[in-house]
This record gives C-alpha cells, structure tokens and sequence, in this order.
C-alpha cells in the first residue's frame, strides 16, 4: 500500500468512525493498515497480535471489525471517492478473500484498486449549464456517517421490500392516533385530575411520550413514505439526515422490486455566493423548508432566508430556490 492510499484509508475511517465503533476498534483498525503498509496481505491469525494491549478479545471479533469495515467502504464507496480520492487514480478498496483448496487454507485481508464508480458531477452539470451555474447550484457534501437511530435500525429489515414497508406504516399510523388515547386513558386510571401535581405530571409525561413514541413514529413515517428524514441533534453543526437508499445492482429493476438500505450522515455544502463573496465554507445546513412543509432544503447560515437551495438525496445536488 503506498502512502497516498494509507491516507485514502486513514481518512475513510475518520469519516465511518461512529459507525465502527468505539476507541478500541478504531486503534485496532488503524493497526491493521500500518501492517497493510509493510505486507500485501493480513491473515486472520495475524489480527489478535494487531489489537490494543490488554484487550484480549476472541479471535472472530478482529475478523468481525475489519470486515465491517471492508463493507462500509463498499458502502460508501462514492461518498469517500468524492471527498478524499482527489490523489488517487483508483479506489483502494479493502478486501475479505478466503483461500481455496487444500487443508490450512486461511481468510486474508487485501487491497484491491477498483475503478470508482463514476455518476454525474457538479461540474459537468455546471459545464452544460451557461446560466452563472456557479451560484446556482450546489453539491451536497457527506461530512461523517452517524449512528442510525435505535428505532430505525430495528425496523431496517422492514424497509427493505415494498410489502413490509406497507405492513410497517399501517401499523406506524395505528400506534400513531392510539398512543394519544393510550395515555389519556391511563390519566385518567391514576387519577390525578384536580391535584396540584397534575400539570407537572402532564407535561412530563407529554414530553417523554414525544421523545419516546412520537419522535421515534415520525421518522420513521418520514423514511417510509419520503424515504428521508431529518434527524435534529442539538449538538452537530450540520444538517443530519437519514436516507433509505437503493441497494446497488448492475442491472435494470422495476421500482416495485427494488430492494433499500438506511444509512445517515451529517451533511453540508459551501453556499455558493458567500464562498465567492467572504470566502466561507461548509455554511449550508439541512432544514425543513418551514413548520408546515417537511421539503429538506439547504440553508446558508450566513444569510438563511435567501440562500436557499434545494435538496436531491439521489444526486446530493442542489439549484437555488427563488
Ligand atoms: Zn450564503
């Protein structure tokens, strides 16, 4: 591996970091690609002396790390090419072989340059487009993976086909109009009404109900039917969203077959006027286009009521809303 794929690969697991794992995998993962540095190949017997010290861990638990890794590079292939590949001609995908025939064959890691897949950009977009495209449209831009949300992840397998999506919503919306029900009923079990204690009683149990069952049936309303969500986080400069995505497959599918999978990242762009303007980037951020329209759209935090863009979870592109 030459050092301009080791930084490919470094960079790779920065951006996947939350969804590898904790500190331990992550010390373990670069380990493995220092040795990669050094060998062609990693043997599966060779990974325990990789892991931190003092950690001992059965040996099916390193072969489990780095091959999640392998499938969350397969993953994200053209998300990472398009934010780290600028110095590599092919993406130096890492793979998971098994050898064939004869007694003591053994699983091994490699590297294997792959041509990067390669859909429509921004700039040829902007090269057939003669309207100053440079301050009308916008690439979206993945910042890290997050952790999908416990809720989403359990109900993942139910997104997969278009029947048990419809199994899913019937009953999302049921839960939705009778939880409300539920709870007053049990209010009024526990009667609390006309003690003093009641209106703290409500809205602690209002607040955690919103937390708990609301919040949790809306976005997973919004993936079923829009196939993405926005999931709010106090804490994350950027917009975060939740995408169910097409499984990728080499040949034509009618949309009624299609299988999809759900992954989420924070996102962000550079918004075109304030980039050329004061030179600021990364300053556009995901939001619902207001209380009563749930259309995601890219606002700049430079200038949020006209720097508007809008927002293809397909294309991760974007043209200015007027
Ligand atoms: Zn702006």
């Amino acid at each position: 591996m030459n050092p301009q794929q080791l930084n490919f690969l470094s960079n790779s697991i920065e951006f996947l970091k939350q969804d590898l794992g904790r500190d331990e995998q992550i010390l373990f993962l670069e380990n493995c690609l220092k040795r990669l540095q050094e060998t062609e190949s990693l043997k599966r017997s060779e990974l325990p002396e990789l892991a931190a010290l003092g950690n001992a861990r059965d040996p099916k638990t390193h072969d489990k790390w780095l091959t999640k890794l392998c499938d969350l590079l397969q993953q994200n292939q053209q998300r990472l090419w398009e934010k780290h590949g600028e110095d590599l001609q092919r993406f130096p995908m890492l793979v998971r072989r098994c050898s064939e025939g004869g007694a003591g064959n053994e699983t091994y890691f490699e590297l294997e340059p792959i041509d990067p897949s390669t859909e429509p950009t921004i700039q040829n977009l902007n090269s057939n487009q003669n309207n100053n495209p440079q301050l009308t449209a916008i690439k979206y831009e993945a910042v890290r993976l997050k952790r999908t949300p416990w809720y989403l992840k359990l109900c993942n397998p139910l997104f997969e086909s278009r029947r048990t999506r419809v199994w899913l919503l019937a009953c999302l919306l049921i839960s939705f109009w009778i939880t409300p029900l539920v709870i007053s009923a049990w209010l009024v079990s526990v009667q609390l009404y006309g003690h003093l204690l009641y209106p703290t009683f409500l809205w602690a149990t209002i607040t955690l109900s919103y937390c708990l069952v609301w919040r949790p049936i809306k976005n997973l309303l919004a993936v079923a039917l829009r196939k993405v969500t926005l999931l709010e986080h106090v804490m994350s400069p950027y917009g975060s969203i939740c995408i169910s995505e097409v499984k990728k497959t080499n040949q034509c599918i009618d949309s009624k077959y299609v299988k999809r999978e759900l992954t989420s990242f924070d996102l962000t762009a550079n918004c075109p006027i304030c980039h050329r303007t004061h030179k600021i980037t990364k300053s556009i951020s995901l939001e619902k286009q207001s209380l009563f329209n749930s259309r995601l759209i890219g606002v700049c935090v430079n200038n949020p009521l006209e720097h508007r863009f809008s927002f293809d979870k397909d294309t991760m592109e974007g043209c200015k809303i007027n």
